[in-house]
């Protein structure tokens, strides 16, 4: 099969366009062949070991994935050949107490497809029946496929700080595929939404999305002020670092910062002080459940929210693509077609 392989961590230029076996399903597997896959920051990092990746090379990037099942090497009966699937992107064991809850995000034993397991950048990719959840036949592949990571990392952080109707939010990192699903499920809410980015040529897409402000990431603390001299009720951080660290002055009192992204090289910091006398809260949010990919997938077919969509390359210009989002040039999601 055709696959764009990683020979090892360090830059772009060692991802590979080659031919490689087509993986057998293990027990309870089933193999798939991808439709699309789409780009995140995670594969970005992975290949600059900013983020513990794989062990052995080649790998194969490539978390968000969806396709057919063409072969199946399980006995369950929920699934047959031909069907479509979304395949959840966190590996999960579903015996330790977490995946009991229902956090399979979380597991004691987890891992992410395209990080420490084969991912989607290649024409076939082996997936455990527990990840995968069927497609209803009339959803768009390219939206599904937009979503089975960025939108459920946006629902699940929503969630996760219990945002109000009506409230004051701010989006940091608001053009990526998180942000610009984030946005759309706070208008859902009826939110003000505050959206953040330094990029002058997105500022009018972002308004077209129903964004109420759009504000500059590099003068962030004014400029909110301007609008909300209180604050705002929720900051939904996807950015980390210096960003994380501003948001959580911007929080007004009783507010909640959620955040989902932040890196070792610059971690963000807080003043614990000033947290505790404005009883403001901070929660960690890593991407989401399987129960959300199915929520996520509702939400889809009543039309509430619709994936932005970037741009499409072939499997072959997948380094390309990666550029392209590293330059931070996309707005949306950038897709992989991974196969005809
Ligand atoms: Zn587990």
């Amino acid at each position: 099969m055709k696959a764009v392989v990683l020979d090892k961590i360090g830059s772009l230029n060692n991802l590979r366009y080659t031919d490689i076996p087509i993986p057998e399903p293990d027990n309870n597997e089933m193999l798939i062949k991808v439709e699309y896959c789409g780009l995140n920051h995670l594969d970005l990092l992975i290949i600059e070991g900013k983020r513990l990746g794989p062990k052995t090379f080649p790998h194969i990037l490539g978390s968000e994935f969806i396709g057919i099942i063409v072969k199946i090497n399980s006995k369950d009966r929920n699934f047959k050949i031909g069907d479509r699937v979304a395949v959840y992107p966190w590996t999960f064991c579903g015996k330790c107490e977490q995946c009991r809850r229902g956090n399979e995000n979380i597991c004691d034993n987890g891992g992410t497809f395209g990080r420490t397991r084969w991912g989607g950048f290649a024409e076939f990719v082996s997936v455990p029946v527990k990840n995968l959840v069927k497609i209803p036949s009339y959803l768009s592949s390219k939206l599904v496929s937009a979503s089975v990571l960025s939108t459920i990392t946006a629902y699940h952080m929503i969630k996760r700080a219990n945002i109000k109707n009506h409230a004051t939010v701010l989006v940091t990192g608001a053009t990526g595929g998180v942000g610009t699903s984030a946005a759309q499920l706070l208008k859902e809410r009826k939110c003000k939404v505050i959206c953040a980015t330094n990029h002058n040529s997105k500022v009018k897409k972002l308004k077209e999305l129903g964004t109420d402000e759009v504000v500059k990431t590099n003068n962030l603390i004014n400029e909110v002020k301007n609008i909300s001299s209180n604050g705002v009720d929720y900051v939904i951080d996807i950015m980390g670092g210096n960003v994380w660290s501003k948001g959580i002055e911007l929080l007004a009192k009783n507010g909640t910062m959620v955040f989902c992204s932040t890196t070792l090289d610059d971690p963000g910091s807080v003043n614990l002080a000033s947290a505790f006398s404005r009883q403001t809260n901070i929660l960690g949010s890593y991407g989401g459940t399987v129960n959300d990919l199915r929520e996520v997938i509702k939400l889809l077919q009543k039309d509430t929210i619709k994936p932005v969509i970037d741009s499409i390359y072939p499997l072959e210009k997948t380094k390309e693509a990666l550029y392209k989002f590293d330059q931070q040039k996309a707005f949306g999601k950038i897709l992989i077609k991974c196969s005809i």
